[in-house]
């Protein structure tokens, strides 16, 4: 459990250990994350870019790596001495813009020792904070040459040309009509055992308190026949796991390749047919876009995870009405059931806000009867904070600093108890892991659970990219130890307790 939002560096998520302790401390701290950052070979102009936010700025990061390396960029490790440096920025987080400055302000030293050397550095902003912010970047941060919104990334070699021939800025915060994933080039680097894939973008649903429908755009999903494209190159690329990104995944609904509209259920089960695709999970889910199809899918498709990121919120219907949610937190209480229904070893995660503006100790104590309630195997909370443009931001009522930090003090207790207690649940238990890469420990190997745990397990080098069967020998509060079993994966039932 974080109070930051999930930020996720290079091509995991919160998998493999040490990849998960670096980002927890990154998380902490509210630092960013490096792109999978590669020595630049020899010749090539050296990209380095930096990312903050959810894992659909990941995506996005490598895309934009992607659409540069015709122009001959190779990701370089740091910005010291890099040819064009990107910061590719969230707007979620408070003090996201100062955040920003006060990044370009090192950056600017970097930039002028640069060009001392004869040399040049292209300088872009990227991201939620580029759309938000606009003109103001370069107003203040004049040495910026390039800032871009999340929809015009495939117009980035078109910018980097006219930025290294104009004098001054070259900003790009419209909503092109075309959609960026027509223009992008096909990824290039492999993702490794798990990959991300952007299938949805944008969100109209204008939450109180999110500047996601501003800084992102409207609602856009892809067509069936790319994502089904994209998930085979991966899988080809050494995917086992594939994780379907979208700030509405669930809302995704596109032309099927029979013509038809499709529904995520739908598209799930194509992707399910991909033979060597082992596991399938989506993120991030709205409870109103959760219909029967998709609760149905959880017990249908075997490749589906048993996990799933469903923010609520809050437990409180006064609340959920004042963030203009859509649902209720019975609506909520009622998807739980289904789910658990359609697949009993499914676990849940979720989102809080603590202190929404209105938000009333009743309105509080709610929402801790809903965490204990359902029980959630981990979550994610935050603190509210104002974000200039959104409603919520200027509502009366706003609830005092000390007090949010009290609720959400008492919000974050009950889910790391309910997130300890799950992860000891799993002691004792037989079930299939995917390997993702070496341990923190000689001989040691990472890998990720059912329910998204890390995992770590001492096996050969060779099995990273498999799914193995084990028996989870021990649970600590973040991450799982485990016996690898002999045998094939599967061999074991899921959720299968080992005999005393
Ligand atoms: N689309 C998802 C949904 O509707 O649940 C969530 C996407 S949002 C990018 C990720 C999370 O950030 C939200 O679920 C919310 O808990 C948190 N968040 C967004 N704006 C916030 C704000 N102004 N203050 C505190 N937390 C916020
Ligand atoms: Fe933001 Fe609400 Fe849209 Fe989620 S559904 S992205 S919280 S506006």
């Amino acid at each position: 459990m974080t109070t930051e939002m999930p930020t996720i560096m290079g091509t995991d998520l919160r998998t493999p250990q040490a990849a998960e302790a670096a980002d927890a401390a990154r998380r902490q701290s509210g630092e960013p994350s490096g792109l999978r950052p590669r020595p630049a070979p020899e010749g090539m102009k050296r990209l380095f870019v930096k990312t903050w936010g959810c894992q659909m700025n990941v995506y996005d990061s490598g895309r934009m790596a992607d659409v540069l390396a015709p122009l001959g960029y190779a990701p370089a490790e740091t910005a010291e001495g890099a040819d064009m440096v990107i910061l590719n920025t969230c707007h979620i987080r408070e003090k996201a813009a100062e955040k920003l400055f006060s990044e370009l302000g090192r950056l600017r030293a970097a930039k002028q020792a640069k060009e001392a050397a004869g040399g040049r550095m292209v300088l872009a902003v990227a991201g939620c904070v580029a759309q938000a912010e606009g003109a103001e970047i370069t107003a203040r941060a004049p040495y910026v040459d390039i800032v871009l919104g999340p929809q015009g990334y495939h117009r980035l070699p078109e910018m980097v040309a006219r930025a290294t021939r104009a004098a001054g800025a070259v900003i790009e915060t419209d909503f092109p009509a075309e959609q960026k994933f027509d223009h992008l080039p096909e990824a290039s680097a492999p993702q490794g055992p798990i990959a991300f894939l952007t299938i949805q973008e944008g969100c109209d649903k204008f939450c109180s308190f999110c500047v996601v429908p501003y800084t992102r755009g409207a609602e856009y999903s892809r067509p069936a026949a790319a994502v089904i494209a994209e998930a085979r190159r991966l899988v080809a690329q050494g995917a086992r796991e594939i994780a379907l990104l979208g700030q509405n995944v669930n809302a995704w609904h596109g032309e099927g390749t029979d013509g038809a509209t499709w529904n995520l259920a739908r598209l799930l089960h194509a992707l399910a047919e991909i033979p060597d695709l082992a596991r399938l999970r989506y993120t991030t889910s709205h409870p109103r876009d959760m219909d029967e199809a998709l609760i149905a899918a959880h017990g249908a498709i075997p490749q589906l995870m048993p996990f799933l990121h469903l923010p609520v919120q809050s437990g409180s219907d006064r609340v959920l009405r004042a963030m203009n949610r859509g649902h209720t937190a019975d609506a909520f209480r009622r998807i739980a059931d289904r789910l658990r229904a359609a697949r009993a070893d499914l676990a849940l995660s979720s989102d809080f806000i603590a202190g929404h503006p209105g938000e009333t100790a009743q309105d509080h104590a709610a929402t801790l009867k809903l965490i204990e309630e359902i029980g959630f195997a981990q979550a994610f909370s935050f603190k509210y904070s104002p974000r200039p443009g959104t409603p919520a931001a200027t509502a009366p009522l706003q609830v005092p600093e000390a007090e949010k930090d009290r609720r959400l003090h008492e919000i974050q207790s009950l889910l790391r108890d309910q997130q300890e207690r799950f992860n000891r649940s799993r002691e004792g238990i037989r079930c299939d892991i995917l390997v993702t890469g070496l341990g923190r420990h000689p001989g040691q190997v990472a890998a990720r659970s059912p329910w998204l745990q890390p995992v770590h397990a001492e096996a050969p080098a060779a099995l990273i990219g498999q799914v193995v069967a084990c028996e989870i020998t021990e649970a600590h509060p973040n991450s799982l130890a485990a016996r690898i079993l002999g045998g094939a994966a599967g061999d074991h039932p899921r959720e299968e307790k080992a005999a005393a």
